[in-house]
């Protein structure tokens, strides 16, 4: 079966679950899109929408799920700023309007802005150009503590690089460098460079938002059509469509090849922004959980000086 052919018989009601079982339906939930050993991943097995219709009486159970995600989100992350040990990096890819900015808007809506730092990625500046692809995304890494997010990311350098190639002769590169090999070479070291940020507390999980081609037309016309979302759209985005296929390749290889347990690509049907939303929001909660987030124990010292210092503010006139 597809991944993500859900029926919609016995839904679990949510709203009556503890904390611990919530994030095992997020867990449970999330891990059909998840792909932790790309070895043998086909794209073609995953779906851009879900197999049910939600009918419009669906909608308010839909928001109140995304609700549940989110107050969990915002709890857990109040304890990973706390703990200040772990930091959560969040890579978002996908074509044009498969609603990246939409999902990162809505997922993180509950979280402390404080607890939380997002970049995006466009095309690399001349200065970007002077270093090594991973340079510019380095400097932007979550501090402990944090969720950080990436609106694209070095994985550009696999997928539009690799479509455009004149844009890797813009490179700079040595030439004895590129060979053919150079996708594979890039793989490993987006592999080992994830390994190394896991060794370091900082864990990567990534997101994939698969839309059709049919979905992403639709969406296309709209941001013609309405005048307050005409900002969003522009010629370019039009001409990358024309190489979809050559994409959809590079997005397969490149899950293919950097998907691994500890840094697993989310494979997230993105025809309905609700569901993907969803989805997300699961997977950063499974990730948060595998982190042993606690608050800091105040030691005995602190206890007794924190108990001392209340006395003194009682005692005041
Ligand atoms: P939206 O979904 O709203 O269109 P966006 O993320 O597509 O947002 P844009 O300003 O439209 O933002 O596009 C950024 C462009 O920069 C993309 O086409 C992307 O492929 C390109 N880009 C990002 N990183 C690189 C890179 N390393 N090399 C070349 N192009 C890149
Ligand atoms: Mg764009």
């Amino acid at each position: 079966m597809a991944k993500g052919n859900q029926k919609k018989s016995n839904p679990v009601n949510i709203s009556t679950l503890s904390k611990k079982e919530l994030i095992e339906q997020a867990k449970k939930f999330s891990n059909q899109y998840c792909v932790g050993n790309g070895d043998k991943f086909r794209l073609e097995e995953y779906k851009t929408s879900v197999n049910f219709d939600l009918g419009p009486e669906d909608k308010p159970l839909v928001k109140k799920t995304l609700q549940l995600g989110v107050n969990a989100l915002a709890a857990m992350q109040d304890i990973l700023y706390a703990q200040d040990k772990w930091s959560l990096l969040l890579i978002f890819q996908a074509m044009d309007a498969a609603g990246k900015d939409g999902a990162i808007k809505h997922v993180m809506s509950g979280v402390n802005p404080q607890g939380c730092q997002v970049f995006s990625f466009k095309a690399p500046s001349a200065e970007d150009m002077d270093h090594d692809f991973m340079w510019r995304c380095l400097k932007h890494l979550p501090e402990r503590g944090r969720i950080g997010i990436f609106n694209r990311s070095y994985y550009e350098e696999v997928l539009v690089v690799r479509v455009h190639e004149q844009i890797l002769e813009g490179q700079k590169l040595p030439k004895k460098l590129v060979s053919k090999n150079i996708w594979k070479e890039r793989f490993k070291d987006i592999r080992n460079f994830e390994e190394y940020l896991g060794r370091n507390g900082i864990i990567v999980i990534k997101f994939f938002l698969h839309l059709s081609k049919d979905e992403q037309k639709k969406r296309f016309i709209e941001r013609v059509d309405n005048p307050d979302k005409n900002w969003k759209f522009s010629a370019a985005d039009a001409r990358e469509r024309s190489h979809w296929k050559e994409y959809m390749n590079a997005y397969e290889d490149m899950i293919k090849n950097t998907s691994t347990e500890k840094s697993p690509w989310y494979v997230v049907p993105a025809d309905k922004k609700s569901y993907a939303r969803i989805v997300i929001v699961s997977a950063i909660l499974h990730a948060l959980d595998e982190m042993d987030l606690e608050y800091p124990k105040a030691s005995k010292e602190k206890m007794e000086e924190l108990q001392a210092v209340k006395k003194a503010l009682l005692a005041e006139q």
